[in-house]
């Protein structure tokens, strides 16, 4: 089973939305199990004080070294240690599957200005993105992160085939999707869905989604050729 500990100072935040649907059966089911760990407990002075200022100056607050790294000591046994963060590398479905498939994941949720850079030297710290914006705070990142981790643990979705077709897989984006009715406001769904005909549907799948992903990702599709060719 996956333990994962998030680290934060707004413990309030967790569950979150991952308490409810899917995310929040699964945990009801012990399918992963959630640590949150509040960082102020683990302050040492009278206030609490898990921040200071930026040393050599400048706006905001950075979080300590001493504090983080006590709350790290005390509560993570092994495994990987991440912290979201801007500057991290970016969030890809490679990278959700690969975490879904370690047993602990200790995540840091950064605020303010971020984290001391020695905690991440010292403890050999993973940077990670949710994408080329600023957040307030690594909490939503970190709820992001994890809905994407659990949905693919075993048993969290009801049809692990859906899993296989998705956008990403192979390095293309999926294909259009439709139901009932056939017929809506003049629109009728492609005549090949309709054909029970399994080999022609899933060529028709697959043209769709090689078109979409050329026109919409190109960064996506030149990935996905060179990857067809080996
Ligand atoms: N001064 C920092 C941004 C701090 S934002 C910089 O310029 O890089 C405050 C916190 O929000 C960060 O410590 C990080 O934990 C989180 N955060 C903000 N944007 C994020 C993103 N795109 N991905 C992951 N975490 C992010």
């Amino acid at each position: 089973m996956l333990k994962v500990n998030v680290l934060t100072i707004f413990p309030e935040l967790f569950p979150g939305f991952l308490g409810s649907s899917l995310t929040g059966r699964a945990l009801e089911e012990k399918k992963f199990e959630l640590n949150t760990i509040n960082i102020r407990d683990y302050a040492f002075d009278k206030h609490k004080s898990v921040d200071d200022t930026p040393c050599g100056g400048g706006a905001g607050m950075v979080m300590r070294p001493d504090v983080l790294g006590n709350a790290l000591k005390a509560n993570r046994t092994s495994g990987r240690i991440i912290y979201m963060s801007p500057r991290g590398k970016s969030l890809t479905q490679a990278k959700v599957k690969a975490l879904s498939e370690e047993t602990e994941l200790t995540i840091i949720c950064g605020r303010f200005e971020g984290i001391d850079e020695r905690v991440i030297e010292a403890y050999d710290i993973e940077e990670i993105s949710i994408g080329d914006y600023i957040l307030t705070g690594g909490e939503q990142a970190a709820l992001i992160m994890l809905d994407a981790v659990i949905r693919l643990l075993p048993g969290v979705l009801g049809n692990s085939a859906s899993i296989e077709d998705e956008s990403f897989e192979n390095n293309l984006l999926e294909y259009p999707q439709y139901t009932r009715p056939i017929e809506w406001e003049g629109r009728v769904v492609p005549e090949v869905l309709l054909s029970g005909h399994h080999q022609k549907i899933a060529q028709w799948r697959h043209k769709e989604a090689e078109a979409i992903t050329k026109e919409r990702r190109p960064d996506l599709y030149k990935i996905y050729l060179e990857s067809k060719k080996s």
